[in-house]
């Protein structure tokens, strides 16, 4: 306890905990990637790290401008953060005050309620649907004249599941036209689906009807390897982006960073195999899984969402004693990381194991 004259409520909040870093043993527990930095980091990186007695470039020049050329977009419209979370927190500041609404979906990225929170922002959360999807019909219904911004994760965190194109135009639609969007897509990259929305494509598409409400994010810390440097952008129309330049905290977006970044979208084919290795190695997981009785939703990312309920913290307590980390949501359910084939070898080693298993699994799966 203290006298200082803090904000009150702050000690509500939970405290963001990772895992200890090199406990050792299979680490499926954070949604990384199994292998390290695309071709061509460790070199940008050992060069950046030269010159980081000087600050970084806060506008991030030259990353800014070669993701723009990615996607046929003007530099204004793409902005760099400190991982997508830090634009998370720069989109809720643009946005909310004190008591305002933000909606998202629960479960999804449990940064989302803590982030809204911080910002003094109420948070109403609106369950998945039975199939573990943001329920987009019952969000847009909770829009209200206090409502100033929406989350969407797709593929949703930690469930996995993968919203349709149809589905989240309608949504789009949906809601008023002066109330933000965030589209979360860190997992993007994963997804595979020639159906599945690009939410930069739509974005843009937008941009152009003059249409300002629907931003989307996407990150250097899943498919590209790069959780450890922190850096992620929005893509959005150019009025949003200044508001998010507004706030930003000054060189968020550190030298090494900017440059591992820089160097892995040189990398595309690269990318293409190791995503490509994920999804197989993600399928052959699931199928196995569900092979032996456990309900696995179909995952577009690169994890999977076991929904096992009161068996989820033995589950997890299981895996531990293998020396597998992965995490567990008490009540609900495991996330499980795909990792590389020998891992994914020992985490279903440990599933088939598992004694209460299947035993739980279809109890769960009805009341979820
Ligand atoms: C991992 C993740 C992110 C990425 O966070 P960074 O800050 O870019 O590392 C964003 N959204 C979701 C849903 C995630 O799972």
């Amino acid at each position: 306890m203290t006298n200082l004259r803090l904000r009150p409520g702050l000690g509500d909040l939970p405290v963001f905990r990772s895992a200890p870093a090199g406990a050792g043993g299979i680490k499926l527990d954070s949604n990384e990637l199994a292998f390290g930095p695309l071709p061509g980091v460790r070199d940008a990186t050992a060069d950046a790290v030269r010159e980081v007695n000087r600050y970084p470039d806060n506008s991030g020049a030259d990353l800014t401008r070669r993701l723009a050329e990615t996607y046929g977009l003007p530099v204004e419209t793409i902005s760099l953060g400190p991982g997508s979370v830090g634009l998370c927190m720069q989109l809720l500041q643009i946005t909310c005050e004190a008591g305002d609404e933000v909606i998202i979906p629960w479960r999804s990225f449990e940064v989302y309620p803590t982030l809204a929170r911080t910002a003094g922002a109420v948070v109403r959360a609106i369950p998945l649907t039975p199939a573990h999807k943001p329920d987009l019909v019952a969000m847009a219904a909770a829009i209200t004249d206090r409502t100033r911004l929406v989350f969407v994760c797709t593929p949703n965190n930690p469930t996995g599941t993968v919203l349709g194109r149809e589905e989240l135009e309608r949504f789009f639609d949906a809601v008023p036209g002066d109330v933000l969007v965030v589209l979360d897509e860190a997992y993007w990259e994963f997804v595979g689906d020639p159906d599945a929305l690009d939410g930069i494509a739509y974005v843009k598409e937008r941009i152009r009807r003059g249409r300002h409400n629907v931003v989307a994010l996407r990150t250097f810390s899943k498919a590209y390897g790069l959780a450890g440097v922190r850096v992620g952008y929005c893509v959005s129309a150019e009025p949003v982006a200044d508001m998010l330049a507004r706030v930003a905290v000054p060189y968020a977006v550190n030298t090494v960073a900017q440059r591992a970044a820089v160097a892995s979208l040189a990398c595309v084919s690269e990318l293409r195999t190791r995503v490509g290795v994920v999804a197989l190695e993600r399928e052959r997981t699931r199928e196995a899984l569900v092979k032996w009785g456990y309900e696995v939703p179909p995952s577009g990312g690169n994890f999977l969402w076991l929904p096992l309920g009161e068996a989820s913290e033995p589950f997890r307590q299981h895996c531990l004693d293998r020396r597998i980390r992965v995490r567990a949501l008490a009540g609900e359910g495991v996330r499980v990381t795909v990792g590389e084939p020998h891992e994914n070898d020992e985490l279903l080693a440990a599933a088939d194991t598992f004694p209460a298993g299947r035993a739980f699994n279809g109890k769960v799966s009805t009341s979820s």
